[in-house]
């Protein structure tokens, strides 16, 4: 690993200026970041520790809805009786994310700006159209964990097993800077995480010296019932291969419902036309059957992930079967 200094700002606006002033990353709780270094996919010269910031740590409850401090672990977020009581989808599927040991050290804030896991990124010497080259390796090399939906231009799945389930609570992500003009700014979760289209380069919309504060669970949710289904390889120390997040909206009307698919696409992918079979049925197995022929409508499977249209369907399927469950328990 290369030697590399570290920054304890006290502040956001020390640790922005910063940032910004030294082109260098901040660190959280570094599980994400350290392996980058060490594997020198990534040589900073100094990074900026957020750990000395205060009023990033807490989960606060107000009229807005609950905040949740960017630095806030893994493992917190899960057992906080806030966010378990009213929104179970987001405590269980962070709960249930890589293992007890990165939980209690990794940070929401760094989970939901954590690097793609696309092997051609993550090894010295590939350049491609995400870190400043052009064309995509992953298209006609090896592409069996890659996107199966948007993936011209570059194939990665969003990493993160959360940012799924925010985007389906309608979450948002504060985001601080020092930048003069770009003091304070919430991005609803379904516009912080970019697609490829909208810029290779990045993964999620924070600019030059911009970190994420907190996110933000609204007041209004009318959630009636849940599910998240995912499949990966293994059962722990491993990423999701696809999932399938729904919520069932109390009254639920057109547009009311949300499905949205992660893992299978380089940005979580809202399915309106999911959530409308769901507005329009009644749960059972025809439902169960339509979604299921609809759900690989749109796909683009390259050479060796084709398994992701059958495991979306499998998925589907279990998602409304745990809804129906549910809904015999309450
Ligand atoms: C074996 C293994 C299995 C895993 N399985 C899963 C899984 O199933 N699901 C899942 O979602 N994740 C999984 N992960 C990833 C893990 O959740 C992330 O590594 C972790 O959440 C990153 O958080 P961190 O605080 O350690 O971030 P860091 O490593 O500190 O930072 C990650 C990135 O985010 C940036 N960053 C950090 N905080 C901020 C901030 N506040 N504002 C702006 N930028 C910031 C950093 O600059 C860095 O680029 C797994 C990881 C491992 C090693
Ligand atoms: S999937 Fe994205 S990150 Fe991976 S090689 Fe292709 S362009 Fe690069």
């Amino acid at each position: 690993m290369k030697p590399f200094k570290v920054a304890l700002p006290g502040s956001i606006e020390q640790a922005s200026s910063l940032q910004q002033s030294f082109d260098v990353p901040f660190i959280a709780g570094g599980t994400d970041l350290l392996a980058r270094i060490k594997e020198y996919i990534t040589t900073p010269e100094m990074v900026v520790d957020l750990k000395r910031i205060g009023g990033l740590g807490e989960i606060t409850s107000t009229d807005h809805g609950v905040r949740i401090g960017a630095l806030v672990t893994m493992n917190d977020v899960a057992t906080n009786l806030q966010v378990k009581e009213g929104f179970p989808a987001l405590a269980e599927t962070i709960g249930n994310a890589a293992t007890p040991q990165i939980r209690n050290m990794a940070t929401i804030g760094g989970n939901i700006c954590q690097k793609p896991r696309c092997w051609y990124l993550r090894h010295e010497g590939y350049s491609c159209a995400k870190n400043g080259g052009s064309g995509c390796w992953a298209r006609d090399g090896e592409n069996e964990f890659h996107a199966i939906f948007g993936n011209q231009v570059c194939a990665m799945t969003q990493p993160s097993n959360v940012a799924p389930v925010l985007v389906a609570y309608g979450a948002s992500i504060e985001i601080q800077s020092s930048v003069e003009s770009l003091e304070k700014r919430e991005v609803p979760a379904d516009q912080f995480f970019l697609t490829p289209e909208q810029d290779p380069t990045r993964e999620v919309a924070l600019k030059p010296g911009e970190m994420v504060t907190a996110v933000i669970l609204p007041a209004k949710n009318r959630t009636e019932r849940w599910s998240y289904t995912e499949a990966r390889e293994k059962q722990s120390f491993d990423w999701a291969q696809a999932s399938v997040t729904v919520l069932y909206q109390r009254g639920g009307r057109r547009g009311d419902h949300r499905v949205i698919l992660g893992a299978v696409s380089p940005a979580p992918l809202r399915r309106a036309d999911l959530e409308q079979i769901i507005t329009e049925g009644n749960l059972d197995a025809d439902c169960i059957q339509a979604l299921q022929e609809k759900i690989g409508e749109g796909s683009n499977p390259l050479s060796q992930n084709g398994y992701k249209v059958p495991m979306l369907r499998g998925l589907m399927a279990k998602a409304i079967r745990k809804l129906n469950d549910e809904k015999k328990e309450g």
